[in-house]
């Protein structure tokens, strides 16, 4: 806020009111100024928003109540940043229209999230923790699928085991991907059996004290065939040339382009159509971004993943996924589970 002519900022996103609040409730928005730091929400969560949220004033919505307005007069709000990327457009027209004593409502997404970019120590410590949960449950899972057990059946023992570890969600749905549904990168797990002879994709993370994990492996049922260890090859190569050869001052298109180029080489451009790789915290996907056009400066403290994959039509594919702390001397690489070598 100093940096900028606003005197109030409205915080609407879930990731952005739990990394200033503390609060893990679904109703909330926060209204700071350079005078007050107030929490806004309504009577399902303000005894646990009193509890968790010891830096803030608790403001009660009641119905037929305009808070926006008493609040903004009360604080004397001229200028109120708001995060157009998350604030539904019709809730931002209410608003304006109920506190016509704000003059002026900017968009302040972008320095709002960029904050949460680079890790203090006690987030890499939490993150460390989140993603030992999801390695350990991958470890486990990965010893007893066998052929028959359907993708769901899969996807379900990896979530179970997750919450057994100590997680408070999966991070996202689980993708158990066999066969040829390997060649959809973000496939919904279905019930189709494994069966004998076939890759298995399994994209999996536990969220853990608000902080999100991110993990991708490609398991073989079977003896793998020599298609299968080229492009698995192939895909381990780009990843570990990727994490070994990052340096800093580097932008996330040159570590994107450092694993591509290996992919590309090897005939298999095509079918890598995704980004190398994204931030990881509160959310899942956040900065930096790590693709053929970010033009964003990996810097140490940051947290994000390595991810290549190649994806064929009729045939499946392969991808895998670790977490990344970047460091004054390169990647220090977060996960550790169990990955194979074909
Ligand atoms: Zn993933
Ligand atoms: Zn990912």
């Amino acid at each position: 806020m100093s940096n900028s002519d606003l005197d109030t900022v409205f915080i609407s996103s879930k990731e952005n009111i739990r990394y200033f609040s503390g609060f893990t409730g679904t109703f909330a928005f926060l209204i700071i100024s350079d005078k007050k730091a107030l929490i806004v929400t309504d009577s399902r969560y303000t005894i646990r928003a009193t509890e968790e949220c010891p830096n803030f004033e608790i403001y009660q919505i009641k119905s037929g109540i305009n808070w926006i307005e008493n609040i903004t007069k009360q604080i004397g709000t001229k200028i109120l940043g708001f995060e157009g990327e998350n604030l539904a457009v019709n809730m931002l027209e209410q608003m304006k229209s109920k506190a016509p004593n704000v003059s002026e409502w900017k968009d302040f997404s972008d320095p709002v999230t960029q904050g949460r970019v680079i890790k203090s120590e006690e987030e890499v410590d939490i993150i460390k923790r989140t993603i030992n949960i999801s390695d350990s449950a991958f470890n486990e899972v990965s010893k007893v699928i066998t052929i028959g057990m359907t993708e769901k059946e899969i996807a379900w023992e990896i979530e179970k085991t997750m919450r057994e570890l100590g997680a408070e969600s999966p991070s996202f749905d689980t993708i158990v991907a066999s066969g040829v549904n390997g060649a959809k990168p973000h496939h919904t797990p279905t019930d189709k059996k494994i069966e004998d002879n076939e890759g298995i994709v399994i994209d999996m993370g536990a969220k853990y004290e608000g902080y999100c994990s991110d993990l991708t492996r490609t398991i073989y049922i079977g003896e793998p065939s020599k298609k299968f260890k080229e492009v698995y090859s192939t895909v381990h190569r780009a990843q570990l040339i990727a994490i070994e050869t990052a340096q800093p001052d580097m932008t996330g298109e040159d570590l994107d382009a450092l694993a591509r180029t290996v992919i590309s080489n090897a005939g298999f451009g095509e079918n890598f159509g995704h980004s190398l790789g994204h931030g990881v915290g509160i959310a899942i996907h956040e900065n930096p971004t790590v693709g053929p056009t970010s033009k964003n400066i990996i810097k140490p403290g940051m947290i994000y993943t390595i991810e290549p994959g190649i994806y064929l039509e009729n045939w499946g594919g392969v991808r895998i996924e670790d977490m990344m702390l970047f460091t004054d001397s390169g990647n220090e690489i977060l996960s550790h589970a169990i990955k194979e070598v074909f």
